[in-house]
């Protein structure tokens, strides 16, 4: 079984357009779209959700207000101001510059999409005299050290693991897909990514198809090293800038570093020659081969439109290229 991996260095490239034709050309694939902090494979794909399953990871602390004595030693201890102390209706969450809470109906604990509802309850919970004073730790601020469990002194703090996203097997007109999504401010896109690539293994060994085809993230982080490693090739898809050849040079030498065959296509290279030419010459400088070229055309920007791939628009420029970028891969 091989597996393709395709990341850019720097976003904005034009690698889910690849990632879309190769998916296209190929036919028979098993897809894996690793950009979990930003998934857009889908936008052309349209896939059809056939299993989904929670991602969780890492802690988060949850105050229980009923058990809470108010002592304030977890506000004291957390280094990261994820603990607030609510002063009722003094609160100016509730107050001066803010609209009051009117306890209404539960609309923003019904409608948040962020688990803010633990702060929004505690919020509601002290307002309107129920409970004078509240601690309380926003979700988006904790780190799940869990320096605050150990620190309460009546135990009024649950520490369960947190729902950081969710993963998808779906169905494409161009074979199956797993994709992802990480919640905003979820952690570990990296494991996420594991997860990820692991079920499209999964699925490709069920189904006997030889070929993974993963849209790697941007960048050099966990995510990326995540995605490539073990790949049987990694494509660059990078631009004509400074920029672009700035975050090629890193990203091969990531691929170098743990010895994944890499290869290189400069995308809109005909905006400039110039600095195309330099980067497949430092591309090769390093190691790497280079997999073609891809002129700029608006033909892409159409098939984006279409919500297709651009190979399944009829005699596309670009598509002819991404065509030869294909074979040679
Ligand atoms: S788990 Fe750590 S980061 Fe989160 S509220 Fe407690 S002390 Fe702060
Ligand atoms: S340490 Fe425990 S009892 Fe004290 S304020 Fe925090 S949650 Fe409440």
């Amino acid at each position: 079984m091989k597996e393709i991996v395709i990341i850019s260095g720097k976003g904005g490239t034009g690698k889910t357009s690849m990632v879309a034709s190769f998916a296209a050309l190929a036919g028979n694939a098993v897809l894996a779209d690793c950009d979990v902090d930003a998934a857009d494979l889908h936008l052309v794909l349209a896939p059809t959700i056939l299993r989904r399953e929670e991602f969780r990871c890492g802690h988060e602390a949850i105050i229980r207000q009923a058990d809470c004595i108010g002592c304030g030693a977890c506000l004291a201890r957390c280094r990261f101001d994820a603990v607030r102390h609510i002063k009722g209706a003094d609160d100016p969450f509730f107050s001066g510059s803010r609209t009051s809470c009117e306890n209404c109906t539960d609309v923003c604990v019904r409608s948040c999409p962020v688990k803010l509802m633990v702060m929004i309850r505690a919020m509601k919970e002290s307002c309107g005299q129920q409970n004078e004073h509240a601690f309380v730790v926003d979700p988006t601020a904790c780190e799940g050290c869990g320096v605050c469990v150990w620190a309460c002194p009546v135990k009024a703090i649950d520490f369960p693991e947190r729902l950081s996203g969710e993963w998808y097997v779906s169905d494409t007109r161009h074979g199956p897909m797993v994709h992802a999504r990480l919640i905003p401010g979820g952690e570990n896109s990296g494991k996420l990514v594991s997860r990820v690539r692991e079920a499209a293994r999964t699925i490709a060994e069920e189904r006997k198809t030889e070929l993974i085809i993963v849209d790697g993230p941007p960048g050099v982080g966990c995510a990326v090293i995540a995605s490539v490693s073990g790949a049987s090739r990694v494509l660059v898809v990078t631009e004509p800038t400074l920029s672009g050849a700035h975050d090629l040079a890193r990203v091969l030498e990531l691929t170098r570093h743990f010895n994944i065959p890499a290869s290189v296509c400069v995308n809109k290279w005909d905006l400039n020659q110039e600095m195309t030419e330099r980067i497949e010459s430092e591309a090769r400088r390093v190691g790497a081969t280079i997999a073609g070229r891809v002129r700029y055309d608006s033909s892409v920007t159409e098939a984006q439109i279409q919500g297709k791939a651009v190979v399944e628009l009829r005699g596309t420029l670009a598509g002819e290229d991404i065509r030869a970028v294909w074979e040679r891969i």
